[in-house]
């Protein structure tokens, strides 16, 4: 579903990406783990244009880009469109409501009608529980029920692929199993998913592809049984040696 190829970005004089290439089949999770600065986040929104790459041939679903070369607005747009992207902090509009975020963009963006975006809202929040409090304000939520609008909000936009990026890091601790699992839900429903995760244990369960990213590069690539039972990289090895 997913095919990058030669991905490269810089900030200025920093090299944050130096040839990324992967594939992600449909269906599946894929999580990206690797050191602080590595550029995990960098890879995760180039996937969504949020970030936009210097180089690199990359497919998402049914659109592919080539951003060695001009990429129109109409180009990114379609790019764009074919994934969700959940942030760190949700990101959540905290002058509207739970509903009026998730139906924000079906409504404004893809012009949905109201009524069919705002059934579609209700049902994806009464999946990850939060059905009763669809009138609340994001301020009057939990950090977990935050994160798990900024999802669904995702999700509303009905997206081939999710992205989140580090969707728990911002979490009190006793909250991140809440969106652990909602993750874990979405998985087993078949959602193709890209997370950039600190959470080992997790991607480990949850993931079918591991990506170790360092200095900009995919270092290593595999099941997690692979990658994390047994690293064939010396450098995969030490980043999981310091986190247990
Ligand atoms: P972390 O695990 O700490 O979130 P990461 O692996 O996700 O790190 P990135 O956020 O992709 O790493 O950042 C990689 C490098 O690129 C860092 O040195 C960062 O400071 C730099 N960087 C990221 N975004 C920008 C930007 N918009 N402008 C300048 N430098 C940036």
């Amino acid at each position: 579903l997913i095919s990058v190829t030669g991905l490269r970005k810089s900030f200025g004089d920093l090299a944050v990406l130096r040839g990324i290439d992967f594939t992600v089949d449909e269906g599946t999770v894929t999580a990206v783990i690797g050191p602080s600065g590595s550029g995990k986040t960098t890879l995760l929104r180039s996937l969504n244009a949020l970030d936009v790459p210097d180089a690199g041939v990359i497919r998402v679903a049914d659109v592919t880009v080539d951003f060695s070369g001009p990429v129109s607005g109409a180009d990114t747009a379609a790019y764009r469109s074919q994934s969700g992207f959940v942030f760190q902090n949700h990101n959540l509009f905290p002058h509207k409501t739970v509903l009026q975020n998730v139906i924000e963009g079906p409504v404004v963006v893809q012009r949905r009608p109201a009524a069919e975006a705002t059934a579609d809202a209700r049902d994806l929040l009464a999946s990850v529980g939060l059905a009763d409090r669809l009138d609340a304000y994001p301020s009057q939520l939990s950090g977990g029920q935050q994160q798990r609008v900024g999802i669904v909000r995702a999700l509303a936009l009905r997206p081939k692929v999710l992205l989140l990026d580090e969707p728990t890091s911002a979490l009190d601790p006793e909250l991140v199993g809440g969106v652990l699992a909602v993750i874990k839900d979405l998985a087993a429903q078949g959602w193709t998913m890209v997370v950039v995760t600190h959470e080992i244990m997790f991607a480990r369960k949850v993931a079918d592809q591991i990506l170790f990213v360092d200095d900009g590069l995919i270092a290593e690539r595999g099941t997690p049984a692979e990658v994390i039972d047994a690293p064939s990289n010396d450098r995969t090895a030490q980043f999981l040696r310091r986190l247990s």
